[in-house]
């Protein structure tokens, strides 16, 4: 990683990172465009911001892919950690039948860690094609469906040819393309010398498509989620209901315009209702909010919770969406989903939870206040 200055960040694909003074990584994170990526960093005022700035660019987003599972790895900074537990990194792990089965799922034991489940899914299958590997414990006498796709060996591998696309792909997760390429390479000069020219032949498609995907294989997309938010002006509002066993509980709305937070359309409720009770409380807050006719519908409305919480929000607010943020697992309910966070893209995750923070932040705020004036 080289150090850029912050007002000249390239435009380019790689992996970068935020380090404190003394040298610390902060955050480590990947883009296709590292200069966009930061830029939004900053707009946002991401608590890991330093003008302290490292980056590597990579020719292809799975080569990104790979050094942002190193680095974190390596590093463990601290803001990666923003899903605070550990346990959901994903690791490529395999099974330990003779023709072993490739899995994705949170065992430590495998490689890793994975920022993001569906980018190591896609980059996993992509590779596919050229190192099929078996679905099934044990493949049928005949092709199976997975065959017709190209991403199956068949029943008639030898176990050394499937051994060998096995180890591949961990090879290639662990950074050591060239290695790999180098050791068909050498196959092929040795099929050439031995005049077997149709072996060298599939061998040097085989390098070759191992470089195409590498280089082309389009990791990070974004979801259709992410695209309901790139509209600027959206109004986004959350809530938040914050009590001392039920005394002088209160909630909170923040609103957002787009990415940025309207304080001059904060508002916050007295809760009337003294049961502590979240969903209850939450009822009220929204019931009251709604009968401000002259405050402008939101697009999204956000609220602390889970299911029930979210079921209480979608009766009420017919025609807006409604995502519950769970605390404890960072999951996501939304349109019928339930997603982690961890696999939405980085500035969607990123903003819901600098959503959240700022609800929680004003209704504490907003609570302390008024237990002063008590006290
Ligand atoms: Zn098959």
């Amino acid at each position: 990683m080289k150090k850029v200055n912050p007002l000249k960040i390239p435009s380019v694909c790689g992996v970068y990172a935020f380090s404190n003074k003394k040298g610390e990584y902060l955050y480590i994170g990947k883009a296709k465009n590292i200069k966009k990526r930061i830029k939004s960093h900053q707009t946002r005022k991401n608590l890991f911001v330093t003008d302290n700035i490292k980056i590597e660019e990579k020719d292809s987003e799975f080569e990104a892919l790979i050094l942002e599972s190193q680095l974190i790895k390596k590093y463990r900074p601290k803001h990666n950690v923003l899903w605070k537990d550990d346990k959901e990194y994903f690791y490529l792990n395999k099974t330990k039948n003779k023709y072993p089965r490739l899995l994705i799922n949170h065992d430590k034991k495998g490689l890793g860690p994975f920022v993001k489940g569906k980018e190591l899914k896609k980059a996993l299958e992509a590779l596919r094609y050229v190192f099929p590997f078996y679905q099934y414990k044990k493949h049928p006498q005949k092709k199976c469906s997975f065959c017709y796709l190209n991403l199956c060996p068949g029943p008639d591998i030898s176990l050394k040819e499937y051994q060998k696309n096995i180890n591949s792909i961990f090879a290639i997760f662990s950074g050591k393309k060239k290695s790999v390429l180098n050791s068909f390479r050498k196959e092929m000069q040795r099929y050439s010398l031995n005049k077997e020219y149709e072996k060298a032949a599939l061998v040097r498609d085989k390098i070759l498509a191992i470089e195409k995907i590498i280089f082309e294989a389009k990791i990070m997309q974004k979801s259709s989620l992410e695209k309901f938010f790139r509209i600027k002006e959206k109004r986004i509002e959350a809530y938040d209901v914050s009590n001392l066993q039920g005394e002088k509980a209160t909630g909170a709305m923040v609103v957002f315009l787009g990415r940025k937070s309207a304080k001059h359309l904060y508002r916050k409720f007295k809760i009337s209702s003294n049961k502590p009770n979240d969903t209850a409380m939450l009822k009220e807050v929204l019931l009251r909010r709604l009968q401000h006719k002259e405050w402008p519908l939101p697009e999204l409305i956000l609220i602390d919770g889970g299911k029930a919480q979210l079921n209480i929000a979608l009766k009420l607010t017919k025609d807006i969406k409604v995502a519950a943020l769970a605390k404890k697992k960072n999951e996501l309910f939304f349109n019928g989903q339930k997603v982690f966070l961890k696999d939405l893209p980085d500035d969607f995750a990123h903003l819901i939870l600098n959503i959240r923070d700022e609800a929680h932040r004003f209704a504490i705020s907003y609570h302390k206040k008024l237990r002063n004036k008590i006290d």
